[in-house]
């Protein structure tokens, strides 16, 4: 059985590593931190190490027993491009995710320039949504790293957003997410900046998702914005896959008829 996710924009997660390190404000209050020493208080085996990088091999083969297709947040816990992952852990989560045919991966980092550096020799399977997290003005060079790699479909999260993202370059980016900060010391979200990042992505064609105010009690906040929910997601064309290979029991959802022909947009 997968790991269920609570987190609005993925159905499940998988972490065949956990543990990491703080690089930018965003990390401030890092929401995996604070679950790796909950999970090993409770005597988790996998987080014995608490919030110490640890990579877990025998976890890496999961994704290939969960038969139902879902789309799966990859490092919830975790960044797969921390610098003390050794590449060729990297090449055979990679390597998990192209044999997963009936699953669509979302891999997220902070660390864009590792990303970017290691992206001519991976091997990009076109079931693998490839994003960069963005909380400030001052890294959207991540966007730009994203932007030069070979992944078929790019991803911006936008959380947890701490300033105004203006005039962000949007092309050849397939998804926007964006959310405020949660939990206990939530720093604040202005409207202002999600409704100005709402504008752009209308104004680029790219699909936009607001995940949530955030605060202390984000039940309490929610995640309507100028009335209504914002939900849209990258869309999942019914194609005949043609070079790439599916099982043939699996439902014939791809995201591209061919690799080359780019992701039609909301
Ligand atoms: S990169 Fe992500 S997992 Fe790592 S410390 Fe920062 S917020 Fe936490």
């Amino acid at each position: 059985m997968s790991a269920g996710s609570a987190i609005e924009w993925t159905e499940s997660t998988w972490n065949p590593l956990t543990g990491c390190t703080k690089v930018s404000p965003g990390c401030k209050h890092c929401y995996a931190e604070r679950m790796a020493h909950r999970l090993q208080a409770m005597g988790q085996p996998n987080y014995s190490n608490g919030f110490k990088l640890t990579l877990h091999e025998h976890a890496l083969t999961a994704p290939l027993n969960w038969k139902k297709p879902q789309m799966i947040f990859v490092n919830s816990m975790s960044d797969l491009f921390h610098k003390d992952v050794p590449v060729e852990f990297i090449h055979r989560v990679f390597a998990i995710m192209r044999q997963a045919t009936w699953h669509t991966f979302q891999v997220l980092t902070k660390r864009s320039e590792r990303l970017l550096s290691l992206n001519i020799d991976i091997d990009w399977p076109p079931n693998v949504w490839m994003g960069v997290s963005v909380e400030q003005s001052d890294y959207t060079f991540r966007i730009d790293h994203l932007r030069y790699t070979n992944a078929l479909v790019k991803f911006l999260s936008l959380e947890p957003l701490l300033g105004p993202l203006r005039n962000l370059d949007l092309s050849e980016i397939h998804w926007a997410i964006v959310g405020g900060e949660s939990g206990p010391k939530a720093r604040p979200l202005d409207p202002n900046w999600v409704i100005d990042i709402r504008d752009q992505c209308q104004e680029a064609n790219v699909p936009f998702f607001f995940k949530q105010w955030g605060g202390v009690r984000k039940k309490k906040t929610g995640r309507i914005l100028d009335g209504r929910t914002w939900d849209e997601m990258p869309i999942l064309l019914d194609l005949e896959p043609k070079e790439w290979h599916r099982q043939p029991e699996q439902p014939e959802k791809v995201l591209f008829e061919h690799p080359n022909i780019p992701l039609p947009i909301l």
